[in-house]
């Protein structure tokens, strides 16, 4: 079943204003990074859906087959893997690895992080060490 059809079966609602549409500059849906389960190995155990952040939520659960699910992939953050090693089952991979996400950030625009970084301590002083 396709992830969106998931959702829809699942009563999920997506965001409305996907926060995570772009990475550096970079449209999402044109990155391919995020979490494949393997429902063979998935145990159910649930570390995957209560591991990833709970803005981005790319998991859900299905209490029927006891499985978890992949539902918002391109919420994936690009190049985290924190799904994956805490799956103690082995049961999580991805189809793209770091030499993938070191391509694509070669394409990043140009002082697109350095503007990033600017605006967040501007946001965020308290993170600023002198
Ligand atoms: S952590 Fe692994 S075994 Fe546990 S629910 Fe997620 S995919 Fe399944
Ligand atoms: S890789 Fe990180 S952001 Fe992506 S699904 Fe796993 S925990 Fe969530």
């Amino acid at each position: 079943m396709s992830s969106m059809r998931l959702v829809q079966a699942m009563g999920v609602a997506p965001m409305a204003d996907n926060m995570f549409a772009k990475w550096h500059g970079i449209d999402r849906k044109q990155i391919d990074w995020g979490p494949i389960v393997n429902a063979d190995k998935c145990t159910g155990c649930g570390a995957c859906v209560v591991t990833c952040g709970e803005k981005r939520n790319v998991f859900g659960f299905d209490r029927v087959n006891k499985k978890a699910v992949v539902l918002f992939q391109d919420h994936c953050m690009v190049g985290c893997n924190n799904c994956q090693v805490a799956c103690l089952w082995h049961a999580i991979t991805f189809a793209t690895d770091d030499e993938y996400i070191r391509s694509l950030a070669a394409t990043i625009p140009q002082d697109q992080v350095k503007r990033e970084i600017e605006a967040k301590l501007k946001d965020n002083p308290e993170l600023v060490s002198e």
